[in-house]
């Protein structure tokens, strides 16, 4: 019966059996017409899906997520500006480790784990001469989602520059990059893109790129002028992970073929079908503003957040996402991202029924 694993993660995930299948391809040599035409079809193709002006650039990146959050600040930013970064968790943390390792300067705005941003909380950092602001959309390590309209907003009345890592949000909640006044966007391939790892992505509107343009880039790979002048041309400067490029083709051409708010409420169904099913069952969701990406479940009484996870793959197969460090006994996440259905949730939640008969929850 349920023989097969379950991946209730945030990445990788449950991948559509036509795209895994594209994986299967021989892999074509890419400096060709043919190549150049998928790479500018894949561009074209992000800017719809996330909502911005045909004027904006995306790069595409052979890394995992963290290459383009790297990519994203350093090549826009330098020594002269004052990033305000907004930390809730691992993601942002990681944001603070980029502008340390680069001597751009920066100031933290921390929350306590699961505490949203509130307007009140933003306004203390007004008139401070920020340069620019980095949020994770989705604190996935937390599960907190940001309202990215607001601080949009601020970014707006402040005249900085507004960078967006949406790598757990995109597709999985509604993501209007223009209209919410986002400069950039940074995705992933492995997040809710449903692909294998390995390509990232960045969307940057004209402004921001001119302003890449003129700033000196410190790296070689990650040097966005150069992705920007050969994408015209439809190509990369480094050999790209050709596969994955052609999976990701596919996948675009379905996300334009369903239609973006079909993926986003389908999403929003398993997650609310998950967290309405959960209720019965001795959790927390210790989250003020969720995404429909994931759910947080916190343990209580004598429960390891820890056990649970590993009772799951080893009994049933079925992968959550542990949390690290200081939550690892209390915290795990449960993905809504990905090939799912709510029979998939049912899964789960017999395991947990059985899990609770046997005293592990
Ligand atoms: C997964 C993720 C990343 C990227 O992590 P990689 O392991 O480098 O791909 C970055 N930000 C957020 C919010 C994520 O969820």
């Amino acid at each position: 019966m349920e023989n097969h694993s379950l991946l209730l993660t945030v990445g990788p995930l449950e991948m559509d059996e036509k795209i895994l299948q594209k994986g299967a391809e021989k892999i074509p040599y890419f400096r060709t017409n043919e190549f150049s035409d998928i790479n500018l079809s894949i561009c074209e193709g992000i800017k719809k899906i996330v909502f911005t002006s045909e004027d904006s650039k995306v790069a595409l990146l052979t890394s995992s997520g963290t290459g383009a959050m790297e990519a994203a600040v350093i090549n826009t930013f330098n020594e002269k500006d004052h990033l305000l970064v907004i930390v809730g968790g691992g993601f942002g943390k990681r944001f603070v480790e980029i502008c340390e390792t680069h001597n751009i300067p920066y100031t933290s705005l921390k929350l306590e784990n699961g505490q949203a941003l509130s307007q009140d909380m933003l306004n203390k950092y007004r008139n401070k001469g920020y340069t620019g602001v980095l949020v994770n959309a989705h604190e996935t390590s937390t599960c907190v989602y940001y309202d990215l309209q607001m601080i949009g907003q601020y970014c707006k009345e402040e005249g900085c520059i507004f960078v967006v890592d949406a790598i757990s949000s995109f597709l999985a909640d509604i993501y209007l990059m223009d209209d919410w006044n986002i400069d950039i966007t940074i995705i992933s391939s492995q997040k809710a893109l449903a692909l294998p790892p390995g390509i990232s992505i960045l969307v940057v509107n004209e402004k921001t790129a001119k302003k890449i343009f003129e700033n000196k880039s410190k790296s070689i790979y990650f040097d966005l002028k150069k992705y920007f002048i050969d994408m015209k041309r439809g190509q990369t400067p480094f050999t790209p992970a050709v596969g994955i490029i052609l999976q990701l083709k596919a996948r675009v051409d379905q996300i334009l073929d369903v239609g973006v708010e079909k993926i986003v409420n389908n999403t929003k169904e398993i997650a609310q079908d998950f967290r309405n099913k959960i209720k019965d069952f001795p959790f927390n969701i210790p989250s003020e503003s969720l995404s429909n990406a994931a759910t947080p479940l916190q343990t209580c009484g004598n429960s390891s957040a820890e056990d649970i996870v590993m009772h799951l793959v080893k009994k049933y197969k079925i992968f959550v996402n542990p949390n690290g460090s200081d939550l690892k006994h209390k915290l795990f996440r449960v993905g809504h991202i990905g090939n799912l259905t709510t029979e998939d949730n049912d899964r789960l939640i017999r395991a947990f029924k059985e899990m609770r008969k046997d005293g592990i929850l």
